[in-house]
């Protein structure tokens, strides 16, 4: 009788909540579908796709998109399908069995969630009372324990704060270890390291269309590193990752300029107007920890996050449960008025 191992025997399909609701603000997803007018311009695109054909294993005219939009050299990026297999991929090929990788709490849980598959031992490095990473402490535990890779994401999904550019780079100029930066939430604030992948032997930083580009359906992530790096990542991916369709959408999508910036503001306003109605709301429950955030969701700390969790269900809103925090993400105008408005609502009761 065959056996599954060990590593795996115990592990179950990601599950995303299950039943329809009429406003999610569960997954930081962009809260609206790409404007006709691009779809447009995507369907047309879409005529020209040879389906018999394999896609460009290495992305080009995407990647070219992508990196004109950031301004970096296309030679320093590969495409994932999805951050996600970047993640897995990496952790899997740059760490050995045995080795030590190094995540911070809380945090994006696939970090830690592939280290099993890939049999390394994995700490985690716990944040300060206000979420934050202490950068000295966590550079003088990478030293000390001899940890061979670090990972988080800035902004961090869950807390939505942030490290600056001076940390970062105080951070990766101080151990040996890889450090990978998941900037997935980055577009929403300004303290990229993008411009100085090539100045480190020992950094990797992951972007993600999934975010403010508002295309998660296409499954598109980027790592952005050393051409050494690089190289080696191009070497272990599978070569043909990232389909054609999303290679020839999000080759579009990148080039659209002014439509990311005013997507940018409008997210960036509306996190500003949840964060200002979960601050007001907090002033009358003391019960209510709100952190400011430099992405596009607000979490926030409770006792009762449960029972608000389960009361915001039956009103047909899903945000996301953490144990003892909620994650709320900025959703559109009226979105965001009917969360708050769900939430004062539950609290006069
Ligand atoms: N990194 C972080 C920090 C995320 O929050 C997410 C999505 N929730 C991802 C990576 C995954 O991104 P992708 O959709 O590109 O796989």
């Amino acid at each position: 009788m065959y056996q599954l191992n060990n590593k795996i025997k115990n592990l179950v399909p990601y599950e995303p909540i299950s039943g329809t609701y009429a406003i999610r603000l569960d997954a930081n997803e962009c809260p609206d579908n790409l404007p006709d007018e691009l779809r447009a311009q995507l369907e047309a695109r879409l005529r020209e796709i040879d389906f018999n054909r394999y896609p460009d294993p290495l992305a080009t005219r995407l990647i070219n998109s992508f990196s004109e939009y950031y301004g970096i050299k296309p030679e320093l990026v590969t495409a994932g399908n999805g951050s996600d297999e970047l993640i897995f991929l990496i952790e899997s090929a740059f760490m050995e069995k045995g080795d030590k990788l190094l995540v911070v709490s809380p945090d994006f849980s696939m970090y830690n969630f592939y280290s099993s598959i890939c049999e390394v031992s994995c700490a985690s490095f716990i944040k300060d009372e206000n979420l934050d990473i202490d950068v000295d402490a966590l550079i003088e535990t990478v030293n000390r324990e001899g940890v061979d890779l670090v990972i988080f994401s800035n902004p961090c999904n869950s807390t939505g704060r942030g490290i600056t550019r001076a940390q970062a780079e105080k951070l990766v100029s101080s151990v040996e270890a890889l450090v990978i930066l998941d900037e997935a939430y980055m577009d929403f604030w300004s303290e990229s390291l993008l411009d100085k992948v090539e100045d480190y032997s020992n950094l990797i930083i992951f972007r993600t269309a999934s975010k403010l580009v508002g295309a998660a359906a296409l499954r598109l992530g980027f790592a952005v590193a050393n051409p050494t790096i690089s190289r080696a990542i191009k070497a272990v991916k599978s070569p043909y990752n990232v389909n054609s369709v999303s290679q020839a959408f999000g080759e579009i999508i990148y080039q659209q300029k002014e439509y990311l910036k005013n997507r940018k503001k409008t997210i960036v306003k509306n996190k500003e107007m949840l964060y200002n109605g979960l601050m007001e709301l907090a002033k009358a429950q003391e019960d209510i920890t709100v952190y400011s955030s430099v992405a596009n969701f607000v979490f926030i700390k409770t006792n009762q996050s449960r029972q608000i969790w389960e009361y915001m269900k039956r009103q047909s809103i899903v945000v996301r449960l953490m144990g003892e925090y909620l994650r709320i993400t900025a959703g559109t105008t009226e979105e965001v008025r009917a969360v708050l408005a769900a939430l004062n609502t539950y609290f006069e009761g």
